[in-house]
């Protein structure tokens, strides 16, 4: 299994419009982030996590050319954004995309792009078909297992995500004991950490280091990054030898 970070940025994106810290200032390639999503490709299968307003962007940069499937985590902009683009998929492959959401972020996404789901549809408009995520049910897609994982963002709950022995989990503030026992035993995490200054819906990079204790993987990566949190050289020497800071572009193998 290959995963690639195609965004690893905050709702904003890192440099933000107008602001000129050091860090939207930096000219560290690894200091500029895209919305956060993921490719995990296995099983000769294309799978996103997220589609938000970068996604085109993120589809050129790694030059990927097709999408099997989607998994949303929450119906958040910065998550959902880029979906009307999948359309050159539909075209090309002449295939309807699978989106997997739960429920909630369904009814979210037909409010958000109501033309889609409109009757009569007009031609030419992305062509997404829904199934359903709930919270204990395996997702079996193509011979291939997800666990889904319900973390809190704050109030709202958010979808994270198991694929054997790696886990993915973004926009976290909190996870419930239960949801915690699907984490166990994982050898890659991936998790959110927004900045130093506590949030209300996002874990501070000091909360994310006391959850990656807690958890005990072989190696976490850091995603959702802010540019508050500072410039990625400097972050990474502070980090624990088997934490690390993504950036856009980074892949990582994971034996499945
Ligand atoms: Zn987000
Ligand atoms: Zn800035
Ligand atoms: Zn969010």
């Amino acid at each position: 299994m290959e995963v690639t970070f195609l965004g690893t940025g905050t709702s904003q994106g890192v440099p933000v419009i107008g602001c000129d810290c050091e860090v939207c200032l930096s000219t560290n390639p690894k200091d500029h982030r895209l919305r956060c999503a993921i490719l995990v490709q296995i099983n000769g299968q294309n799978i996103l996590v997220d589609a938000g307003p970068d996604f085109r962007y993120q589809m050129l940069r790694a030059q990927v050319k097709d999408i099997d499937a989607i998994l949303i985590t929450h119906e958040h902009r910065d998550h959902i954004a880029g979906l009307d683009d999948v359309r050159p998929i539909n075209f090309r492959y002449e295939k309807d995309m699978p989106i997997y959401a739960t429920k909630h972020v369904q009814k979210e996404l037909e409010k958000a792009f109501y033309y889609i789901f409109t009757k009569p549809f007009y031609p030419g408009v992305p062509r997404l078909v829904f199934h359903t995520i709930e919270k204990d049910k395996i997702i079996n897609f193509d011979g291939l297992q997800i666990t889904p994982i319900e973390v809190m963002h704050g109030q709202l709950p958010v979808m994270g995500f198991r694929f054997g022995d790696f886990v993915y989990l973004t926009d976290v503030k909190t996870i419930a004991p239960e949801e915690m026992k699907k984490i166990k035993g994982v050898k890659v995490l991936v998790l959110s950490a927004l900045r130093h200054k506590p949030h209300h819906s996002h874990l501070t990079l000091e909360e994310a280091l006391a959850l990656i204790d807690q958890i005990k993987p072989e190696i976490a990566y850091l995603t959702h990054a802010s540019h508050l949190l500072g410039l990625h050289e400097e972050i990474q020497a502070q980090l624990p030898p088997n934490v690390f800071l993504a950036y856009d572009g980074l892949k990582i193998d994971i034996p499945s």
